[in-house]
């Protein structure tokens, strides 16, 4: 028996040579580890029927429904720079799409589901560490508000795989997304000169994802707009959290605006506009404060990869889509302002305010997540909470405090709403560290769901929980997180 569900199948139907039919490898003891019920719920499957046997085996790819087409999705992108023109899920099967009970599409998607042709020389498989932090961090985002692809169940495979420090246990992660394009679809058929299909392509993600531009004049200029924007929004999100995501390569950056590949991300504990936590990024290319830059840049690939459709005429598609991405980079800059003017609760961005905070920050190793939880304490006129997180706090930071005082008190802010949008609980790395190592190494899956259920509440206050707010002690090793998850 399989579990009940009726995927749909547009990708598979519409986008022809953007796939391969693919199965995924049969495990030999496959076990559901962790199901979100929530989101099963959401979603209108039965979340009994998937823990179970079934459960297990739908959620690393076998014994699917007879409505499920799996298939292994094609992709190019620019990976730190250089393009690769044929990527594609290496280790990944979309089993279908999912229309929930609300009318919403999602994809259904494994990871670490086995080889496919696209796999070049990886082994196919995803360990229980990385799975775990895919699941623990997408789920904070989507806590925080940040759009993100969602965790729906960890399953274990009842075998071994070979990583860095020896043998792991297998796992997949099953997670649902708005959709799998992203910039490096577009850039497959583009490499290939294949221009209806591109066409085909473009036609399919505007009517998922912007089916108000459906037949629109101009509708890939309007596209790349609305793309941006998305985006712009997204990575103003990550900016305010000091989420670092670590590889925005083209081929991880959707179209539909969620954040998607938890690889080597992390959230930056002292500010640091240089901080990366990948092993491989040594050029810092994809640091925090890059970000924005790199957003720009991976939008002008997908400006270049739609050019033909933007305009017969080059020169006028190139002015065309240049004036996108510069007013791209304009709503950049707002959405940033609007992100810190919440986080200070102001109604109205000051940025000279917001730039001088940052410019307070630098060099003095300030928890960027603590300093926004004691504000209420400066409001509250007790700078000694915020002082504190300084290593020399001065007079610069005094003049910005009055200053501060000053604003809000200007615009009527409401400290009561600041515990609200600033969190207490964020995946701190030496926790996660911790539980993902406990749960890989012992099978204690304890500290995995403590810290689980912290962050899945990241505003409340919970008594008891200090340690779960706090940074990592100064002795802790700097982490490091690795791509080969
Ligand atoms: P990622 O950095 O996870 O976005 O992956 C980049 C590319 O490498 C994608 O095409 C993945 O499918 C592929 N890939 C990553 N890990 C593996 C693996 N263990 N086996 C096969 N392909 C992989
Ligand atoms: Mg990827």
């Amino acid at each position: 028996m399989s579990v009940a569900i009726r995927f749909e199948n547009s990708y598979a139907e519409e986008l022809q040579g953007l796939y391969l039919p693919w199965q995924g490898q049969d495990w030999p003891d496959p076990q559901v580890l962790l199901l979100n019920t929530a989101l099963a719920e959401r979603l209108g499957l039965d979340a009994q029927a998937l823990q179970g046997d079934a459960g297990a085996q739908l959620l690393t790819g076998q014994g699917l429904p007879a409505s499920a087409r799996p298939l292994a999705q094609a992709y190019a992108g620019h990976q730190f720079g250089g393009f690769s023109p044929q990527l594609g899920d290496g280790r990944a099967l979309l089993l279908g799409e999912i229309v929930d009970p609300q009318g919403q599409r999602h994809d259904l998607h494994l990871k670490g589901s086995g080889r496919t042709p696209f796999a070049r020389g990886g082994d196919g498989r995803a360990v229980l560490g990385p799975v775990l932090r895919e699941y623990l961090i997408s789920e904070a985002m989507h806590a925080l508000g940040v759009p993100t692809t969602r965790a729906l169940a960890v399953c274990t495979t009842g075998d071994r795989v070979l990583r860095q420090n020896g043998l792991e246990p297998g796992a997949v992660l099953a997670r649902t997304a708005a959709s799998h394009l992203r910039v490096g679809t577009f850039q497959f058929f583009a490499a290939r000169g294949e221009g209806d299909k591109l066409r085909l392509l473009l036609e399919y993600a505007i009517a998922r994802h912007d089916p108000d531009l459906s037949g629109a004049d101009d509708a890939a200029l309007r596209f790349l707009e609305r793309v941006g924007a998305r985006q712009a929004r997204l990575v103003a999100q990550w900016m305010g959290l000091g989420f670092v995501h670590g590889v925005m390569n083209t081929d991880n950056m959707t179209i539909s605006g969620e954040t998607i590949d938890y690889g080597p991300c992390a959230f930056m504990e002292g500010y640091d506009p240089a901080t990366v936590f990948s092993s491989i990024d040594h050029q810092g290319r994809y640091a925090y404060g890059n970000q924005p830059a790199i957003l720009l840049w991976n939008l002008a690939r997908l400006a270049e990869a739609l050019l033909g459709l933007i305009d017969a005429d080059e020169t006028r598609a190139i002015a065309r889509a240049s004036e996108v991405i510069e007013a791209t980079r304009a709503r950049y800059r707002e959405e940033w302002l609007g992100v810190f003017a919440a986080k200070l609760g102001l109604r109205d961005p000051d940025a000279g305010l917001i730039e001088a905070m940052h410019a307070l920050w630098t060099g003095q190793g300030v928890d960027f997540t603590s300093f926004f939880r004691a504000l209420p304490q400066v409001l509250g006129g007790d700078d000694s909470a915020v002082a504190a997180l300084f290593q020399a706090p001065d007079q610069a930071l005094a003049d910005w405090l009055r200053d501060y005082r000053a604003a809000f008190l200007a615009q009527a802010g409401d400290v009561a709403q600041l515990d609200a949008v600033n969190p207490l609980y964020i995946p701190r790395n030496h926790l996660v560290e911790a539980a993902l190592a406990a749960a890989s190494d012992q099978g204690d899956m304890a500290p995995f769901l403590a810290l689980l259920e912290r962050v899945q509440a990241p505003f409340t206050e919970v008594s008891g929980a200090d340690d779960y707010a706090r940074p990592a002690p100064g002795d802790a090793p700097k982490i490091v997180t690795f791509c080969g998850t």
